[in-house]
């Protein structure tokens, strides 16, 4: 039997096939440029004698229904599998659970409609979410799905760490809290990294360092997340690719009055035109690297804009927890960035934590301690992997048994 992870946006359908009881990859693809005028689809697997392969389609993609078809042939063709019947489950990411979802859980008629009522408060992403929980449903009413909430992870988190100092009212009847995002990775990370350290989650501080294309921090005692960078949307805390992280809100009202931007150029501003890119014209961090390196002025800034909020952001952590025990580096430039782990952790010398250049320098694929001998905490590289985190938790949700399977 089979687990099949769904990840829709608003214009891309990822995928991945497990296979019980192991949970190892069977398959994994993305169909992209959804509802766009060019589109594609791709699969990659292993044939029967275990060499990798890929499958590629070029072609516009109508919608997310479509997608989800040429998902289910791209499956068969690669003979990934041959009927449906052999999915034992179906876990789906939802970006957002409201207060409303604090675990995952089996979807029904009622959880639809929760997530879509919580539509307003992501707009882009849970529509893209519910359409691929609906068509599966349509199609194979039988399979039990599960909804994963990026979230659900930060729910823990006490009052005076998600309420705004806004007026009440607003929390109240507009629901305007801070939620947090990449919940199912930073809890993934966090697991994976006591294991690491041979010590039950309940006894350690956590600080874990999620840095994408998005980015977060998120501060975790005894398992549960106490505080986290992002808000109320994506948009709060940390530096991004494109996304600002934290400024002064009134920047806002000054841009409308001064410059005559609406609303619509001011989102499209602060979500899109900001962060790295807005700094330097780059957002992806390897191409800033090696232009700060050559000596370009602006890759520097925005290297070292993006390393000094990161380090601002651990010491309160430190703070908000009373003490680390372990600080986890992840996502694509947390797993791959010397540079931004060596940036980030400079200058914490005094409280204690104390990085080693040729540790952090090393390249592995699976978790690395990069801290020195005398630092009193554990500095960790560890892969995410939220995809293996949801199929987790699909087994766990739908009672999978998986010794039997
Ligand atoms: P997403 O949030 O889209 O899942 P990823 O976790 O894949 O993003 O991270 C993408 C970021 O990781 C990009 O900024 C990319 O430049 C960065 N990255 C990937 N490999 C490296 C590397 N070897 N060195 C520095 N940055 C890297």
């Amino acid at each position: 039997m089979k687990i099949l992870v769904l990840n829709s946006g608003s214009s891309s359908l990822k995928f991945q096939l497990f296979l019980l009881p192991g949970l190892s990859v069977a398959a994994s693809g993305l169909v992209e440029g959804i509802g766009e005028a060019t589109g594609a689809a791709r699969i990659n697997f292993a044939d029967e004698s275990g060499r990798e392969k890929t499958l590629e389609y070029q072609q516009p993609v109508s919608d997310h229904r479509q997608a989800i078809r040429l998902m289910g042939e791209l499956l068969k063709e690669s003979g990934s599998f041959s009927d449906i019947s052999e999915i034992a489950g179906i876990g789906h990411r939802v970006v957002h659970g409201g207060e409303k979802f604090h675990e995952p859980v089996l979807i029904d008629h009622t959880v639809i409609e929760t997530i879509e009522r919580l539509v307003p408060l992501a707009p882009l992403h849970n529509p893209a979410n519910l359409t691929g929980i609906r068509v599966i449903m349509e199609h194979a009413p039988d399979i039990p799905q599960v909804a994963v909430f990026d979230t659900a992870f930060h729910q823990t988190m006490p009052e005076h760490a998600f309420m705004y100092a806004l007026p009440y009212e607003i929390y109240n009847k507009l629901h305007v809290r801070r939620y947090g995002f990449h919940g199912t990775s930073h809890g993934f990370v966090a697991r994976r990294a006591a294991d690491y350290l041979g010590r039950p989650i309940e006894e350690l501080n956590i600080i874990t360092l999620h840095l994408g294309n998005g980015a977060s921090a998120a501060a975790i005692r005894g398992g549960r997340c106490i505080d986290t960078s992002m808000g109320m949307t994506p948009l709060e805390g940390l530096v991004m690719g494109t996304r600002s992280g934290d400024f002064d809100a009134a920047i806002l009202f000054y841009l409308a009055r001064e410059a005559g931007m609406d609303i619509d150029a001011l989102d499209r501003m602060v979500n899109r035109q900001s962060g790295l890119k807005g700094i330097c014209g780059e957002n992806d961090m390897r191409t800033i690297t090696e232009a700060a390196e050559k000596g370009d002025d602006r890759a520097r800034l925005a290297l070292d804009i993006f390393c000094y909020r990161l380090k601002k952001y651990i010491g309160s952590y430190m703070a908000a927890l009373g003490g680390v025990d372990c600080i986890v580096f992840t996502g694509g430039i947390g797993e791959n960035s010397a540079v931004v782990r060596m940036k980030a952790c400079s200058g914490l010398e005094a409280m204690g934590i104390t990085i080693d250049h040729e540790r952090n320098m090393g390249c592995r694929k699976d978790i690395m301690a990069i801290h020195s001998d005398d630092s009193s905490c554990a500095i960790l590289v560890v892969p995410t992997d939220e995809e293996l985190e949801i199929a987790r938790q699909t087994v766990k949700v739908c009672g999978i048994r998986r010794e039997n399977s």
